[in-house]
């Protein structure tokens, strides 16, 4: 069984605090390694040797940090299978969908490649008689990243690609579910050029991120993951006097209405339901079918739903693996067992697709789901797709907009007029129009409104340069004798 180190200043470093986790092959239900899991005094190391780092990167020349991003965008490019196989191995994803997970991931590193662009600030000249104005965007210093397991490989690149362009030196606290492709991504880094110690991982748990929070050597922590953890690191960061964006949990709903061509609307519903076992949080976990389209639409969903070939994610005929644990496979199931006894019409029940080995779960599909059960009001997490029927337009935007979480939501029509309206009534951070996951692009932002974000700052593309960067505003004015006199009033423009 493989022993995992944190990797520190550049290298390998055994784990010190004694305390280990374990690390598994969902698809086989075995453990394949373990995890160290880190002291507050190892974070603490970890910090003290980034800080040193920071103070030169941060100093160094734009073209020099463009060039490093420049040679790891072609490493994690050439590196893609490795990346790919990794992931599968410990989250179970399939393949495909975990290169899928590395090409966005890419989109990050080549965005951060425009650096000298992206930080060019601002310059107004003459503000006042002889006076230029300048802004000027700095790093932070020391930032950290906390991920969760769903993208082992692609959240630490949302988060490092911009942190590390800016100038600071990053910390790294990946998900101890799935830790073996982040010690990768930073061999690659290191392989690119980066200065030991401005890229470091440190595995942990709430032991770890604690430390990481309290740390005052830490300026900024950007964090993803469940809502709960979200809203703790959030206050916590706070408190502490750091600079905080802490993107949370979600419930994406897929509004389809009466003239949405239904065979689309289903094949989209799939993908977006059952893609990487529903384990995304921008995964279609609602379809609300608006008057007439309902049961035409549960009728070609279910009918799709045998054709999903679930197996292991290293086998390329599987196009949905495992869960990730057992725990979080049991967990789900749960959801499927009590839906009946809620009220719902359990249309194909995927505990038929359970296996001997592995964490495996087949595809559920649900109908007659109303908000006030659970399986509504909870993140699941996993394959199991529920539907609600709305009467109406008004009624199927007020079950989005009511909802807690407001991460992605997309809708299916033929009709313009109508998604131009839904864009601007519903209350989420990224829609889709018949588009069911609209994850922007590394050239705009993600981030989600109410409870799937903490913060005021969403995360990577433009919103992460400013969220990694602070201004410095510099007013100057060269001495003129000619003009030069006493005045003690306040300073104005003339
Ligand atoms: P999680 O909240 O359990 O863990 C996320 C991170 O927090 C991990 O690094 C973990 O080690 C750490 N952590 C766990 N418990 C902690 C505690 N008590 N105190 C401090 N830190 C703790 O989430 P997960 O299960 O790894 O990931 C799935 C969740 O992440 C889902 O809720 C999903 O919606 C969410 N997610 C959100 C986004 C987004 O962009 N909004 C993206 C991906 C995943």
């Amino acid at each position: 069984m493989r022993e995992l180190e944190h990797w520190i200043g550049g290298k390998s470093v055994a784990g010190a605090s004694g305390r280990r986790g374990p690390v598994y092959d969902p698809a086989q239900g075995v453990q394949t390694a373990s995890v160290p899991l880190a002291s507050a005094e190892e974070v603490g190391g970890a910090v003290e040797v980034a800080a040193e780092a920071a103070a030169e990167w941060g100093a160094g020349s734009l073209s020099a940090r463009a060039g490093v991003l420049f040679r790891l965008r072609d490493l994690v490019a050439r590196a893609a299978p490795d990346l790919a196989a990794a992931v599968t191995a410990e989250h179970g994803k399939v393949l495909d969908d975990a290169a899928g997970e590395v090409a966005r991931g890419l989109e990050n590193i080549e965005f951060a490649c425009g650096i000298p662009h992206l930080l060019k600030g601002a310059h107004s000249t003459e503000v006042s008689s002889g006076v230029d104005v300048h802004t000027v965007l700095e790093p932070l210093g020391v930032v950290a990243g906390i991920t969760p397991f769903n993208f082992p490989v692609m959240v630490p690149l949302w988060m490092l690609s911009n942190a590390i362009a800016c100038g600071n030196a990053f910390v790294l606290k990946p998900s101890e579910k799935d830790p073996s492709v982040s010690l990768l991504l930073a061999e690659l880094a290191k392989e690119a050029g980066l200065p030991d110690g401005v890229l470091n991982v440190v595995h942990g748990d709430a032991v770890a991120v604690d430390a990481l929070l309290g740390h005052p050597g830490v300026a900024g922590v950007s964090f993803v993951g469940s809502t709960p953890i979200a809203r703790s690191v959030y206050e916590a960061g706070a408190r502490h006097g750091k600079r905080v964006q802490a993107l949370g949990g979600a419930k994406n709903h897929m509004v389809v209405l009466p003239d949405a061509d239904v065979d689309a609307a289903a094949d989209a519903a799939i993908s977006a339901g059952f893609g990487s076992a529903g384990e995304r949080c921008m995964a279609i976990s609602v379809v609300v079918a608006v008057g007439a389209v309902g049961d035409a639409l549960v009728d070609a969903i279910a009918a799709r739903v045998p054709s999903v070939v679930v197996g292991p994610g290293s086998d390329p005929d599987s196009q949905m693996g495992p869960l990730v644990t057992a725990e979080h496979r049991d967990r789900v199931r749960g959801y499927v067992e009590g839906a009946e006894s809620e009220g719902a019409r359990l249309v194909v029940d995927g505990r038929s697709g359970e296996r001997p080995q592995g964490f495996f779960l087949g595809c559920t599909l649900l109908d007659r789901v109303r908000p006030g059960m659970r399986v509504y009001d909870d993140e699941i997490f996993g394959p199991v797709l529920s539907v609600v029927r709305a009467d109406s337009y008004e009624e199927a935007v007020n079950l989005v907009n009511e909802s807690p979480y407001g991460n992605g939501v997309a809708v299916f029509t033929r009709d313009g007029g109508a998604a131009r309206r839904f864009e601007r009534d519903v209350t989420a951070g990224m829609v889709g129009v018949n588009v069911a996951i609209p994850v922007p692009v590394g050239f705009h932002s993600f981030g989600g409104w109410k409870s799937s974000l903490f913060g005021d700052s969403a995360m990577y593309g433009p919103e992460g340069i400013r969220f990694y960067t602070r201004p410095k505003v510099v007013t100057t004015r060269w001495p003129d004798p000619a003009t030069s006199e006493i005045d003690l009033g306040f300073p104005r423009t003339r």
